[in-house]
Parts: C-alpha cells; sequence; structure tokens
C-alpha cells in the first residue's frame, strides 16, 4: 500500500470516529429529553434497539458471519430503512445503525462506508409495502439449493410452512452477465432480485445465498433461522429417498399456528445471543 492510500484509509478511519462520536452524542442528548430537531421518536429508538439485537441473533444463531445483514423499514417514514454500517453483525451497537432512502443513499452525509449490498434492502421496501423488514444471508445449508437445477427449496417441516409452493432462485447472469462478482450491487440489481422474490417470504441467489423477508424483525429472524434449518433438513431427507414435502393446506395451517409462537423464539434466542455477546 502507497502512502498516499494509506493516509486516505487513515482519513477515512477518522471519518468514521467523528461520525459515530456525533451521533452518541445527538442520541444521549434525546436520552436526556432536550428537544433537537433530529431527535428521535421513542418509535425509532425503539426499531434501532430491536434491530441491534436482531443483527445479534442472526449471528448467534448461525445465519450471518462476518457478513450479512438485516434491515428495518423506518417506522416514522416508509420511504426510508435502518441498517448498520459496513461491519461484521455481532459487533453492531446502536450508534452504528444508519438511516438509508429507497435508493440506498445514507441521509446523513458523510458518514462511514454502507454494505455494498443495501441495494438489496430499498428495493424491496419499494416494491413490497408489506414488508418491514429484511435478511440478507450467505447462510450455508440453503447455498445448495440455489445452484443445483431441479431441486427447489420447499417446506417438509412445520417450522418452515411459511416457505409454502417453493423458493424462487435469483440467477443474477440474466441482469449483469457471465462475470459478475454475484453481489447486489446497484438499484437495477436490487430491482431485479426484489422482481424475483416476487409475493413471496424468501429467494435465492445462485452462487450466493438467500433473502427472506418479513412483516416485522421478530418474524424475519424466525423465517430467517428456519429457512437454514428447514435446508439442512431437507437435504439430509434427501439423501434418505424421496421426501414428503407439506401440502398447500398444510403450509396455510402451520404457518397460522407458529405465526403465534415467535416471540418464544426470539427471547431466548435473545438471551442466549446475549451471554455469549461480542458487541462492545
Ligand atoms: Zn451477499
Amino acid at each position: 500500500m502507497t502512502f498516499r492510500e494509506k493516509a486516505g484509509q487513515f482519513r477515512g478511519f477518522l471519518r468514521g470516529i467523528v461520525w459515530v462520536h456525533t451521533i452518541a452524542r445527538k442520541r444521549s442528548i434525546v436520552c436526556k429529553g432536550v428537544a433537537m430537531p433530529d431527535k428521535l421518536t421513542e418509535a425509532v429508538s425503539s426499531a434501532i434497539r430491536e434491530l441491534v439485537d436482531a443483527n445479534h441473533i442472526l449471528f448467534d444463531q448461525g445465519v450471518v458471519d462476518g457478513f450479512g445483514h438485516v434491515s428495518a423499514r423506518h417506522p416514522d417514514r416508509a420511504d426510508r430503512f435502518l441498517l448498520a454500517r459496513s461491519m461484521a453483525p455481532a459487533l453492531v451497537t446502536e450508534t452504528d445503525v444508519l438511516e438509508f432512502d429507497l435508493e440506498g443513499n445514507p441521509v446523513e452525509k458523510g458518514g462511514p462506508a454502507a454494505y455494498l449490498e443495501r441495494f438489496i434492502h430499498g428495493e424491496i421496501y419499494r416494491k413490497r409495502p408489506d414488508v418491514n423488514a429484511v435478511v440478507h444471508s450467505h447462510s450455508p445449508s440453503v447455498v445448495p439449493f440455489g445452484v443445483v437445477a431441479g431441486t427447489k427449496l420447499r417446506p417438509m417441516f412445520h417450522m418452515c410452512g411459511f416457505l409454502g409452493a417453493g423458493t424462487p432462485v435469483f440467477e443474477i447472469r440474466d441482469f449483469a452477465g457471465n462475470g459478475s462478482d454475484l453481489l447486489i450491487s446497484n438499484n437495477h440489481l436490487g430491482a431485479a432480485l426484489a422482481q424475483s422474490l416476487g409475493k413471496g417470504p424468501a429467494v435465492l441467489m445462485r452462487g450466493h445465498g438467500s433473502t427472506v423477508v418479513g412483516s416485522s424483525l421478530r418474524q424475519v429472524v424466525f423465517r430467517a433461522v428456519y429457512t437454514e434449518v428447514g435446508a439442512r433438513l431437507q437435504a439430509e431427507a434427501m439423501r434418505l429417498g424421496p421426501v414428503t414435502y407439506l401440502t398447500e393446506e398444510e403450509t396455510v395451517a402451520t404457518t397460522n399456528t407458529i405465526g403465534t409462537q415467535i416471540d418464544r423464539a426470539w427471547f431466548l434466542w435473545l438471551k442466549a445471543a446475549q451471554k455469549r455477546s461480542m458487541a462492545g
């Protein structure tokens, strides 16, 4: 690395520190109840806290590692969303959460680096008014189902009924050609992925990972964890012989029943993640 590059890197690092301190100061002012033009509402503060918890749970449950991200639609502005700065999910704290418009632009300029694939989130929120939370991950058991033609990820286990009739696979070559890095690194690819997701809860991304959506952070975390579990179980069952999948009626009935039990898993996973917390 040249001296010039090192100097540039150091300047970026300093900018990140200044930004984090500015945000921390603003939020501490809010905590003291002093009216500020940029005061966070209670709904936003609460969404940020839950988003931090979601980051930690997804790591603790093996859905994300150093990579992958989770976002929440802004509770007061449907045309914005909340997402951490570019960093490992297990290390995210409240001061790391940024606000973005649906184009994937950070609302506060001059802040730290954002995730390269933030366009996944903005384009899904734009296309799906019913979606309030999105998880993008490379969770390992799911990846094989995105690369084997003719083998669909389908629910064969009651906790995965939400997967419905089967999960679509997004082929990035159709939109970025044969030489892309497979990342959703612009709005054009984000919109194509959102189109492939359709009205469903999940879309697989060939050679890359998957994206899961939900009406809340708790629901999307539940779905992301059980998409990974369902993929692992389906692969194991397929090795044993022909698989009996849930009927369409069973997918609806199981989803309705399990949908009322999501908090039970959330609080267990949160406790486990807090016990093993890696965030400062
Ligand atoms: Zn990715």
